[in-house]
Parts: C-alpha cells; structure tokens; sequence
C-alpha cells in the first residue's frame, strides 16, 4: 500500500514479484528452477502440465522421469530401460553452465528447452513449443544433437567419455577458482588385466559398468563422472576441496572394496586407486592433468587400493 502524492487515497501497486510470478504462469514459456540435488523447487504452469508435476510438488528432475515413463508421458525417452536412460542423461545433466537441446513430448509437442545452472548447483530449465519449426530443420537438429551426445558418451558404461571429460576440465579450469577450490581425481581399477584373464572379457565389461553406476550413485549431482580410458576413469569435484574429496573417495573405496560384482555366475571381488589434486591457481587442464597422474600412480606403487593426494 501506498500514499498517492499529494492526495489522501491509497493505491494497491503490485509488487514486481507479484507480477512476475503470474507473467510466469500465464507464459507458454516452461520454466522450472531445481536446487543442488536437482530437486524441483519452482515450476510455472506450462511447465507442470507438460511434466505432470502438482503445483508445489517438490521431487527430484530424476523421479519426474521415472514417474512419466511409467505412464507413458511427458518426455519421449528413447529407451526401454528407464535407468541405463538415466545414467546418461544425469552424467549430462548440470555439468556445464549452459546447454541447449530439443525434447520431444509424447503429446506431440516439440520443445527446445535451456538450462542455466548457477556454481552451488542450482538450475533453471526454460524451454519453448518449437512444434511449428520446419520439420526439416527439426530433424536436422535432432540429428546433430544425437551426434553430439554420442560423441561425448562411452558406449560401454553410457557415462561421459574422455572427449566430453576434457571438455569438462577445460571450461572448470578457464573459470576463476574458487573457496574452496576445485578438486580432480583419476581412478584406475586394480588388476583388471587378471579379472579378464580369470573370468572373461565379457565379465570385465560387466565389471567396469558396475563400477560406473556405484560411481555415479555415490557423488553429488555437480560432480562429472567419465571413463576416459579402458580401466581408467575421471572426477572432477567442482568447489571441493582435496580434504573433503578424499573423505567421498575413501568412502567410495570402501563401498567398493567391500561389495562384489555379482553376475554371470560369479562373483568378483576389485579395488580401485585413485590419485587426487586440488587445483593451483596457476594450473590449467595440462598441469593439473599431470599431477592426478602422478598420483595415481604413486598410489599404485604404494600398494594399490588407497587414495594418494597430489603433493
Ligand atoms: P594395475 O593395477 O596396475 O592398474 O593393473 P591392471 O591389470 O589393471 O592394468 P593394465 O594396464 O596392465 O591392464 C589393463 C587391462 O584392461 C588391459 C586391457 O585388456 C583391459 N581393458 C581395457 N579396456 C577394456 C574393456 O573395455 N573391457 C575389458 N574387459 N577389458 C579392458
Ligand atoms: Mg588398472
Ligand atoms: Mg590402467
């Protein structure tokens, strides 16, 4: 409430929030803001009716899928097996600053859907109708954005591959650093050269999926998780420091250590090492690079199963 100048009514002015919020609900537009563990906190009401979401509805971007999938709505996903769909698309998802991509709906709708994810986490997802589009220029789209995704995922496990690892490292480290700092750490499955020889090539497959969906499981949604080489794998902690990456490395090795792979009739026991660097100021992607390496492998040599952080 306001005193209009110079008079003795009072006028109700909205407030901006005011009018934002309905401008929001009212728009085509979908708009929708996630927290740091990716669970829905704000949707307008395009958003909700194209997700099936209830207005207030908090609950994780990952269950919105599930819940959709199972009823046969919302997104199309391209995949009977909802989870292997997930770990792709959450080794994606909140991993860069800003990303574009084309959805379709199951009710026909195609969307073109942005989203922003600030550094502590916290996304905003907007997406347009873009169904009128020509639909030669919507295919040619899709095609560049399969092309895309393929090029930057492992086949074997459906994380993110060495490519799109490095990605990752480069746009982390040409950003400012932080307090705390970034942490990176590389991870390499103990004698794996013996499990293939022991078991098979097709149990070793099994075995490095394995370790990728404990991997992915067990870190935080802004972690970026990749298999950059045969055995060996990446994770980048952005604004962790080395103290407290090494408390959710040693519990990850724990887990690991103590739970076997269990499949085509057997079951096989691993470790992994892992070599970890929190990141200089003066680092770049090479230097740093360098460091998780030597680590590595002086954790290797120190015995195996164990965490060695960068001197
Ligand atoms: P270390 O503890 O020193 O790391 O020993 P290691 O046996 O794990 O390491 P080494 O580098 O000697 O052997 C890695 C093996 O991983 C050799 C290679 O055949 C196997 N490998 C690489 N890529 C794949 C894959 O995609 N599938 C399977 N099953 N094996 C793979
Ligand atoms: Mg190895
Ligand atoms: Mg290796």
């Amino acid at each position: 409430m306001q005193a209009a100048p110079g008079g003795t009514e009072t006028l109700v002015l909205p407030t901006v929030e005011a009018m934002l919020a309905r401008l929001l609900d009212d728009s085509t537009t979908l708009v929708a803001v996630f927290d740091e563990h990716d669970i829905l906190r704000r949707s307008n009401r395009a958003y909700r009716e194209a997700y099936h979401v209830d207005d207030g509805e908090e609950i994780l971007w990952a269950d919105i899928m599930r819940r959709n999938h199972a009823h046969g709505r919302g997104a199309i996903i391209d995949a009977d097996d909802i989870e292997a769909w997930l770990v792709t698309a959450l080794s994606r998802r909140g991993k860069l600053a800003s990303r574009s991509f084309e959805v379709d709906l199951v009710d026909g709708r195609w969307l073109w859907m942005c989203e922003t994810v600030l550094e502590n986490g916290w996304s905003l997802a907007i997406a347009s109708d873009v169904t009128n589009l020509k639909a030669g220029e919507r295919e040619l789209r899709q095609l560049t954005d399969k092309a895309i995704r393929e090029a930057q995922t492992d086949s074997l496990t459906g994380i993110s591959n060495r490519r799109y690892m490095m990605l990752v490292l480069d746009r982390l480290l040409a950003s400012p650093a932080g307090n705390p700092p970034d942490s990176i750490c590389l991870i390499d499955i103990d004698h794996f050269k013996s499990i293939n020889d022991r078991h098979g090539h097709e149990v070793g497959d099994e075995v490095l999926v394995d370790f990728s969906r404990r991997m992915r499981n067990a870190v935080r949604p802004s972690d970026t998780f990749g298999r950059i080489g045969g055995e060996e794998f990446m994770l980048v902690f952005p604004g962790l420091g080395h103290a407290e990456a090494e408390r959710v490395l040693a519990r990850i090795l724990r887990k690991i250590r103590n739970h076997a792979y269990v499949g085509r009739g057997v079951e096989v026991f691993y470790t992994v090492s892992a070599g970890l660097v929190e990141r200089r100021r003066s680092d770049d992607a090479r230097s740093i690079y360098g460091r998780a390496d030597q680590a590595l492998y002086d954790a290797k040599q120190g015995g195996r199963d164990r965490i060695q952080v960068a001197a």
